[in-house]
């Protein structure tokens, strides 16, 4: 609880005022607390419903129709993440981040969210490493189309560019990450001198590797968590706290002492 103080914020705050290209890695802590039930730990979907098949991408590319027709009328944590997503709005974490890019301080902000919530909250430079629930993507052009402006009268839907099949944007168990998202993401970390990661422990490949790179080229990390995680050693400033509340305080300070 020690650094949650106003010393540590100052301090975080002066490392992403004083870098040149800052780039923010968020994951499911910031999601929960839209209300946004995780896939791991207490209160977990997985944990409730026991894990998935991790071959959904062989399934998917073996039947198509199929898993779209699982997927328009879904049951059990399916259902359940599905009924959450559609109400779920941005809390002032996702609008703390919007206000860092307009403040032209944050240049690129990676999330493991699906939930669509950074958008909706005002950010435009936004990585989506497992996808967006709201889209749908080619699998052969890798173009998207939001999934209300496309018809799914016969199922699988085609691509409207190069005819390929079109498929949830969510990246499914046993789908490699879509190589543009990839290439975004890669390009941000290597010109990225100060990483601030939110509701995130970063275990999980390939996010897992951006900020050690970012420390390992000599950046900065500054992590905002409820708990302490892996990363905590490696990072300059380490917020303990919900990021409901720590990512506007931080943010705040940045914007008004700039
Ligand atoms: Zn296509």
């Amino acid at each position: 609880m020690a650094q949650s103080n106003s010393t540590a914020v100052d301090r975080a705050a002066e490392l992403l005022r004083r870098a040149r290209h800052v780039v923010a890695l968020t994951g499911a802590g910031l999601s929960v607390e839209s209300g946004i039930p995780p896939f791991r730990g207490p209160g977990g979907l997985w944990t409730k419903y026991g894990e998935p098949p991790m071959n959904g991408y062989q399934r998917f590319l073996a039947d198509p129709a199929t898993a779209w027709r699982e997927q328009l009328s879904p049951s059990g944590p399916i259902r359940e993440l599905w009924e959450v997503l559609t109400t779920a709005r941005p809390n002032p974490g996702h609008y703390a981040f919007a206000q860092l890019e307009d403040a032209g301080i944050l240049r690129c902000l990676i999330t493991q969210n699906v939930d669509n919530l950074h958008r909706a909250a005002g950010s435009r430079v936004v990585a989506e490493i497992h996808g967006n629930y709201t889209l749908a993507r080619c699998v052969q052009c890798v173009r998207r189309f939001p999934l209300d402006q496309i018809s799914l009268a016969d199922l699988p839907p085609r691509c409207p560019d190069c005819a390929g099949i079109l498929k949830s944007d969510t990246v499914s168990f046993g789908e490699p990450i879509p190589p543009d998202v990839l290439s975004q993401c890669f390009e941000a970390v290597e010109g990225c001198d100060c990483m601030l990661v939110a509701g995130t422990s970063a275990t999980v490949y390939p996010a897992a590797q951006f900020p050690l790179d970012v420390r390992q080229r000599g950046g900065e990390l500054i992590e905002v968590n409820l708990y302490e995680t892996e990363l905590t050693a490696y990072c300059a400033v380490s917020l303990r706290g919900p990021s409901t509340s720590v990512l506007p305080e931080l943010v705040g300070r940045v914007i008004q002492s700039s």
